[in-house]
């Protein structure tokens, strides 16, 4: 393929991995994403520089990290190089206009967006902080992809200083409307440093539309729908939706490695007829896992027969953890499960069995690979890559997907989930029981169908299109 002759420097937010300084030692551990689980297999196979912070304050510093380049063992076949940040520059930047004022505002919950002049000075700064950590690294003919909501002024800034640079934006998270999008100060800043790019990527083409009539509106900008274009100081900038995806592979052979069957296993020595729903998520309030937990209890206050046959199991990854609101939904979460689990366990039985830590994915996959449903609910969601992990790993079809109508995944995987409004737990306590009823010939056809979806369009085939499709838009050259 035309994009695997160049060389790529990818550039986000953090690195793939938490760096740890235990006595002397460094030590570095994989960080757990939807980003990371899509980026990373594609950097491995094609090698290329990835810049970000490291995930601590002050890390190059502190470590000795000098030449800020790390050159990773060959088996990983990438390097990386790390963005020193300050205390201030992550309470401002990261935890404040990234993760305060543009990650609600982006997913729709325009009440919970909190806008301070201080964090957006603290995100200008750091882009630029970026920008430069950036152009050291460029000898002139690489493709920058620059990646997600943290890092929306880069691009424009990195135009500034060298109008050739091949640019391209991946958003992975929703793009929201103009009525949502129009009410955050900086607006117009945030445009127009997307704008600095040749190619926007967006995970549907609600998201792309969105965009493109935000230009269209607030920057009065030329745009050309059907060929998914704005003009841009004659310069002309695509705007494209292309869904992330995931190494189908990958999950498929581990999902067929005997260890996979031990979580199953070891739930079926304790009852033998059980069945398994199972949920995995951040712990984040787009997930929308209070309202599931309400959906669980309506469940079994609707359906008692289920009592003692069924069990949910929640695993939450701990996420933003300095945050108030997320320190707010862990309380609430915690007291949700206890009143559930108070109001319907039995000795020997209890309806939710919570996970607050971070599972391995070798280990989740025995999760997948065990549970009879699997609830993806969230009230807003950019794709939703457990979504397509859980199907990955069902080659005997024995499974099924209840899916919120406001995942991206929607968008592909609507006709062969049963789709659900997150916010009715009617609707969802129906269709868990929907599914458990559902013979097992209709769930194996539904799970073949969507397992051909994710296989046909990877995680590979996301990148080849990308990367393609600016490669054939914009440099023509045919090598
Ligand atoms: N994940 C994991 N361990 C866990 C929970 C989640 O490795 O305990 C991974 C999961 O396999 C998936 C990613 O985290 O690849 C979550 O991606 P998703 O797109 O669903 O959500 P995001 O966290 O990006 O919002």
């Amino acid at each position: 393929m035309m994009y695997e002759k160049k060389k790529i420097i990818v550039v986000s937010n953090r690195v793939p991995y938490n760096v740890i300084k235990s006595n002397e030692n460094i030590k570095y551990k994989k960080s757990v994403g939807g980003l990371i689980t899509a980026l990373d297999p594609i950097m491995s196979k094609r090698g290329g520089l990835w810049i970000g912070w490291g995930g601590q304050a002050g890390i190059n510093h502190s470590l000795g990290i000098k030449a800020n380049v790390w050159h990773k063992s060959k088996d990983e076949g990438y390097s990386l190089k790390f963005v020193n940040l300050t205390k201030n520059e992550i309470r401002g930047y990261y935890h404040g206009f990234s993760n305060r004022t543009l990650w609600p505002l982006f997913h729709g919950f325009m009440f919970q967006s909190h806008f301070n002049n201080k964090y957006w000075e603290y995100y200008l700064s750091v882009n630029r902080k970026f920008a430069s950590e950036v152009l050291e690294e460029i000898s002139g003919n690489e493709l920058i992809w620059i990646q997600d909501y943290h890092l929306t002024l880069l691009p424009n800034l990195l135009r500034e200083k060298n109008k050739d640079l091949k640019l391209l934006f991946f958003l992975h998270i929703p793009f929201p409307n103009y009525e949502i999008f129009r009410v955050l100060p900086r607006d117009k800043q945030i445009l127009k440093g997307m704008l600095g790019c040749n190619l926007i990527g967006f995970q549907t083409k609600t998201d792309a539309c969105n965009f493109l009539t935000c230009c269209k509106e607030i920057l009065n900008l030329k745009v050309n729908f059907e060929r998914c274009e704005v003009i841009v100081d004659e310069r002309s900038v695509s705007v494209k939706n292309f869904p992330i995806s995931i190494d189908f592979k990958k999950f498929n052979n581990l999902s067929q490695n005997k260890d996979a069957g031990k979580v199953l296993k070891s739930i079926k020595k304790i009852n033998s007829d059980i069945k398994l729903i199972i949920s995995v998520e951040r712990l984040d309030y787009t997930k929308g896992i209070k309202e599931k937990l309400l959906s669980i209890e309506r469940f079994f206050e609707k359906y008692p027969e289920y009592k003692r046959k069924v069990i949910f199991i929640q695993i939450c990854v701990p996420s933003r953890t300095k945050i108030r609101e997320y320190i707010d939904l862990k309380k609430e979460v915690d007291e949700l499960v206890g009143r559930i689990n108070g109001r319907f366990a039995e000795e020997t039985w209890s309806p939710v069995k919570y996970i607050y830590k971070v599972i391995p994915q070798i280990k989740l996959i025995s999760f997948y690979k065990a549970s009879d449903i699997c609830l993806v609910i969230p009230l807003r969601d950019g794709m939703n890559l457990v979504a397509k992990e859980y199907v990955s790993c069902k080659s005997e079809g024995n499974g099924a997907l209840i899916l919120s109508e406001f995942a991206g995944a929607a968008e592909e995987m609507k006709k062969d989930s049963i789709m659900v409004n997150p916010y009715d737990s009617e609707e969802v306590a129906d269709s868990i029981n929907l599914a458990l009823k559902m013979p097992v010939e209709e769930r194996k056809k539904k799970i073949f169908a969507l397992r051909k979806i994710v296989k046909d369009k990877d995680i590979f085939n996301w990148a080849g299109n990308f990367l393609n499709y600016f490669i054939k838009t914009f440099e023509n050259s045919g090598d």
